[in-house]
């Protein structure tokens, strides 16, 4: 399968498949995965059945944390995550947006109490269409996922 052909480089790590064209450079960013030293081959405009084009990303020696599974989550919901160990995937799973996501963005408002308050951020996700809305716990505004992906 063209899917094991993909993942078959990497000896030990993560691979996240099926990422929306457009979305890698994205996530690539958002995750500080150029900042950190592991090795990443990444392959944008693959051909795929389900999305007609997708991002490809494979982060050699490193695993995901459970918050970074979540914010990919928000950029890429079609994405699956391979878990790889001795270049086989032990894991693999798709992306769930969680209900709640605490710490990982800021408030787009910037009269909110989190902003002055030593409380960490805490918002309410919740799907409209293909949209996902975050609700904030503290001034209750809700705000599109874009809008509050973008500042951190
Ligand atoms: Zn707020």
């Amino acid at each position: 399968m063209g899917n094991k052909l993909q993942v078959e480089a990497i000896c030990q790590g993560t691979v996240i498949d099926h990422i929306a064209a457009g979305q890698g450079v994205k996530i690539l960013d958002r995750l500080h995965l150029l900042d950190s030293k592991a090795r990443i081959t990444v392959g944008f405009n693959l051909p795929s059945k389900a999305l007609g084009f997708k991002d490809i990303i494979k982060v050699e020696g490193r695993m995901f944390t459970e918050q970074e599974a979540n914010e990919l989550a928000l950029f890429a919901p079609s994405a699956t995550i391979n878990v790889i160990d001795d270049y086989r995937v032990v894991d693999k799973f798709s992306m769930t947006i969680p209900e709640t996501l605490s710490g990982a963005f800021s408030c787009p408002n910037s009269n909110c109490i989190t902003h002055n308050e030593p409380v960490d951020s805490f918002f309410y996700l919740r799907h409209v269409s293909d949209d996902t809305q975050l609700k904030c716990r503290y001034c209750e505004k809700i705000f599109s996922k874009e809008i509050v992906a973008e500042l951190k």
